[in-house]
Parts: C-alpha cells; sequence; structure tokens
C-alpha cells in the first residue's frame, strides 16, 4: 500500500515538531501509593486451581469477547473472568453510548468476530430505532442500547462453548523465567487459581501484563491522560421535537453555541468546552456521553472513587443544561449513570513493536499484520487549557482518512516485551499515544481481541509460545475466520 497522504504536510498541520514522532517517553504515573508506616506483608495461602485451560482471559469487554470467540472457533478451550456482571466493558458497563467505526466505507475491517457481533446487535435492535441499512457508511457510528448490548454477548459468547464466570477478578498472577506460570482469581467463593498454556490481558487497563512485569507507558510525557467519563441514560427524550430544533442527526450534535451561551450563563462548575452529546439509542431514550472527568488515574482506585462523586453531581449541570438549552429534552430524566467510570486512557504496554503516529500517517503495512483500522487519532483533552482542547480537536479532524485507507496492525503490537505466554489486545496494546487515540475504540479492540484468541489457540495447539508460532499460519486461521487482512 502506498503512502495515501502527506506526512510533512499532516504533522506540521497538527502543530507537532518531527522530533514528537519519536516514541514518547511517558513518565508512569506512580503505582498506587503505600502505607509507608507498615512494610510490606507476604500474602501466602493454598487455593484450588479449579481451571487448566489452553486460553485464559482476563476481562469481557470487547477484546475479551473477540478473544473467546476466535480461540473457540480454533477450538482451543478457553477460560473467562469477568469483573462484572456481563460483557461488554466500556459498552455496557460503562454505558459508552456508540459504536465506531467498523469499516474505511469499503471493506468491513473488522472482519470475522467484530462481523458477528455486528451483526448480531443489527438483527436485535442494538443500533436503535433510528438504524437506517440504506445509509451510506451504515456499518459505522451506531448508537448503543447497551441492555440489548449485554445479551448480544451472553448468547455469541454461550454459543461458542467458552467457560466464563462473572463477578469474578483477576487478582495476580506469578511468573518464572518470562512465562506466567498461574493467574490468580477472586470471586464469591473465594480465590482461586487457573493454569493455562497462554493468558490474554483483555482487562483494558493492561493489569495481567504489568502485574507479570510488562513495562508500560501512560499518557503523555508529563503522564496526563484523556480525561474519563461517567455515561449516562437519559430517559424522556422527545427525538421527533430535537430533530426538528436541528439537535440530533448532526455531528457534533449541534450544541456548540448553546454549549457557550450555557458556559457564559454560569450553568457549569467546570467550564468544559467539549460536549461530545447524547444519543439516540430507543423511542424516547438517550445515551449520555456528557462531561469529562480530568486527571483520574484509572489504575487507582482512589482516584477513580473521587472522580466517580464527582461526575454523579456534575451530571446534574448537564441535566438542567439540556432541559433549558435544548428543544426536546425538556423533560428528561436521569435513568442511570455506568457501573464503571468510562476510562479512555491507562497503560500502554510495551511490546516487540510500538504502532506509531508514523506508521499511521503511512498507512503502514506489516508482514505481520493481523488486522487493519482507520479511526480518527481521538484524544480527548487532559484539562480545560483552552490551547490542548483546540490542538486535540485539530488533532482529530486533520487525521481522518479518506474511503478505503487503514493503517497495518503487526501481532508484535500484541506480545509485551519479556513475556512468553502473554497477549494482550484491546485498549492496552502497544502503541504510541496517537495511535491509542485511534484503536482505542470497540471495533478496534475486536480487530486485536481477535487476533490474540486466535494466536493463544494457535500456540496452545502447537504446544508453543507466542513468538514461536508461524505467523503465517495464525494470518491463514485469522482470515478463515473473516478477518480483513489484504497484505496476508
Ligand atoms: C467515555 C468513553 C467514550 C467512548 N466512546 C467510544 C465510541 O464512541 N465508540 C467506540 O467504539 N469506543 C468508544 N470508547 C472506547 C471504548 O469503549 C473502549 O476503549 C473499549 O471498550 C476498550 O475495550 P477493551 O476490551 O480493551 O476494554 P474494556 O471495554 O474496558 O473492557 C475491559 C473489561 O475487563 C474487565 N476487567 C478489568 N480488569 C479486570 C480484572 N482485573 N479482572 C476481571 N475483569 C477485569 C472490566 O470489567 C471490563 O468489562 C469510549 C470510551 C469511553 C471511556
Amino acid at each position: 500500500m502506498n503512502i495515501k497522504f502527506n506526512r510533512r504536510n499532516f504533522i506540521k498541520a497538527i502543530g507537532l515538531g518531527t522530533a514528537s514522532l519519536a516514541i514518547q517517553k511517558s513518565k508512569v504515573v506512580g503505582e498506587v501509593a503505600h502505607n509507608k508506616k507498615q512494610p510490606d506483608i507476604l500474602f501466602q495461602r493454598k487455593i484450588p486451581v479449579r481451571h487448566e485451560v489452553d486460553v485464559f482471559i482476563a476481562g469481557g469487554g470487547p477484546s475479551g469477547v473477540a478473544a473467546a470467540l476466535a480461540a473457540r472457533r480454533q477450538d482451543a478451550n478457553v477460560f473467562l473472568v469477568e469483573g462484572q456482571s456481563f460483557f461488554g466493558g466500556m459498552g455496557t458497563a460503562g454505558l459508552v453510548p456508540s459504536f465506531s467505526k467498523f469499516s474505511d466505507g469499503i471493506n468491513f475491517l473488522a472482519g470475522g468476530v467484530g462481523r458477528q457481533i455486528y451483526d448480531r446487535c443489527r438483527d436485535t435492535g442494538v443500533f436503535g430505532p433510528d438504524y437506517n441499512p440504506d445509509r451510506k457508511y451504515r456499518w459505522d457510528g451506531n448508537p448503543i442500547h447497551a441492555e440489548g448490548l449485554k445479551r448480544v454477548y451472553d448468547s455469541l459468547i454461550t454459543e461458542c462453548g467458552a467457560d466464563f464466570t462473572f463477578q469474578t477478578r483477576l487478582v495476580a498472577v506469578n511468573v518464572e523465567n518470562g512465562s506466567v506460570q498461574y493467574a490468580f482469581c477472586h470471586a464469591k467463593s473465594g480465590l482461586f487459581a487457573v493454569k493455562a498454556h497462554i493468558y490474554v490481558d483483555c482487562t483494558g487497563d493492561g493489569d495481567l501484563a504489568a502485574w507479570a512485569g510488562a513495562s508500560f507507558q501512560k499518557g503523555d510525557e508529563q503522564g496526563n491522560v484523556q480525561a474519563g467519563t461517567l455515561c449516562s441514560i437519559w430517559s424522556g427524550v422527545d427525538w421527533d421535537k430535537a430533530r426538528k430544533a436541528g439537535m440530533y442527526g448532526k455531528w457534533p450534535l449541534g450544541q456548540s453555541d448553546k454549549l457557550k451561551q450555557a458556559i457564559n450563563d454560569g450553568i457549569f462548575t467546570v467550564k468544559d468546552p467539549h460536549l461530545p452529546g447524547i444519543w439516540l439509542n430507543g423511542r424516547t431514550q438517550g445515551g449520555g456521553n456528557i462531561g469529562h472527568a480530568f486527571g483520574v488515574d484509572g489504575t487507582d482506585e482512589r482516584s477513580i472513587t473521587k472522580a466517580l462523586l464527582q461526575e454523579r453531581k456534575k451530571l446534574l449541570e448537564y441535566q438542567r443544561y439540556y432541559k433549558e438549552y435544548n428543544p426536546g429534552f425538556e423533560n428528561i430524566e436521569l435513568a442511570a449513570t455506568g457501573t464503571l467510570l468510562g476510562i479512555r486512557e491507562t497503560r500502554r504496554i510495551i511490546g516487540d513493536y510500538v504502532l506509531n503516529l508514523e506508521d499511521y500517517t503511512n498507512c503502514a503495512d506489516f508482514p505481520d499484520e493481523i488486522g487493519r483500522y482507520n479511526n480518527e487519532i481521538d484524544i480527548h483533552a487532559s484539562s480545560v487549557d483552552a490551547n490542548e482542547q483546540q490542538r486535540m480537536q485539530k488533532l482529530f479532524a486533520k487525521s481522518s482518512y479518506k474511503q478505503g485507507e487503514s493503517y497495518g496492525i503487526p501481532y508484535r503490537a500484541l506480545t509485551p516485551k519479556g513475556l512468553e505466554n502473554v497477549l494482550v489486545a484491546g485498549r492496552c496494546i502497544s502503541t504510541d499515544r496517537y495511535v491509542h487515540g485511534s484503536i482505542r475504540v470497540m471495533p478496534g479492540c475486536m480487530i486485536t481481541g481477535q487476533a490474540a484468541g486466535a494466536a493463544a489457540a494457535l500456540a496452545a495447539a502447537k504446544k508453543t509460545n507466542t513468538r514461536a508460532i508461524n505467523v503465517k499460519d495464525l494470518q491463514k486461521n485469522l482470515k478463515n475466520l473473516g478477518a480483513f487482512l489484504p497484505n496476508a
């Protein structure tokens, strides 16, 4: 594939020097502070090894579900643990209200299990009453009805025969010579261990890989991360009225002037100029991606707790804003907020290759490609600072690919350096901050999840480690699953 747009112009346009192209060495935000008055203690006890499987998967978000489906399609036996009471991660527990691009406008990039998920969502009404199969890019930007999405994932996973338990958390791993020996989990029945041939980290935060000793980066050079959002469900929306008033059907939802007015009128305690908005996901229901939680470390429960308290309060300000400034929203009620705080950015595990901005701008191809993706670089600013806000908006707008364009994702971005039997998938794969801003969205996570599941199954079948598998065999298996791999 050729270079699709002029890299130098692009870099200039988004206000980056060429020096910024080097992989950033972010300052790693410290792990949770210790109680310095007490020494660390040794915790030792006998626990049962309750599962021995080919593939252990931590986390059942879009990447974990895709990994399980792909591994099962190759007959691997799988055990998956999910901390919440359902699959879907940010799309269900986090109430993220819409899917980003599944396609490049021509090709279905999330081919294979992504397609299976998409089709099941379409057929069961998950995309809401406004789904239009005739619109040009019907594969992209569809809203999510979270309850429906839970059932889609439930059915796909149970049909594929993967073993799993909800309300079960990975809490630790032990490692010898770069190989994880056991994953330790906690659930209602207590602590137990899982022995697997390959361990796949789909936690979004890279918990498993980081706890196994993998290096990682987090945020920008100063350790600032993208703002999070406590997503929400709103009832009582008059969508016809909203549509007539031009409040729906445009992106960014035609609210910026009203938002500016409300900020000037003193409605908000935080003057946040970026409001993604409310998506139509039911006849009178909307899914809100509203408000930003700045300065949250999604790997520190204290930081998350503080943000949840703050954001639940702040949503009442947005309720007032919608009711008073936005036709069609006068009678809305806040029906629910996410069980999980929406976290956009935490660890990026360092793998054998770090997929980077240069690859993005060059629409790179790789010999070990496991998929291709194309979403814009969507980095939500880490503060309300006007310069940063504008820089990130510009980055988003200028990074948009043309129809048919995409960048390759090498298998090496899924293999954490120094670990023999661990793969990462989803939000925490090995990228720089820019590519993270693109690939972090759900269809992107399905692509890397599918590849990790297929690679894990192959390694288990060949009784080898993640680096010793034949990548050509992996690509063949991925193609059989339906992956979009034009270069393999
Ligand atoms: C506010 C917001 C808006 C977004 N908007 C969009 C959008 O418009 N379109 C789009 O496509 N994407 C969007 N995204 C991005 C997308 O939702 C996530 O990046 C994506 O879901 C990540 O997938 P994942 O599988 O890597 O992780 P997650 O979706 O985070 O799933 C991880 C799963 O692992 C579980 N887990 C974590 N740790 C453990 C553990 N130790 N033990 C057991 N289970 C564990 C969690 O409970 C969770 O279910 C948005 C994200 C946010 C936060």
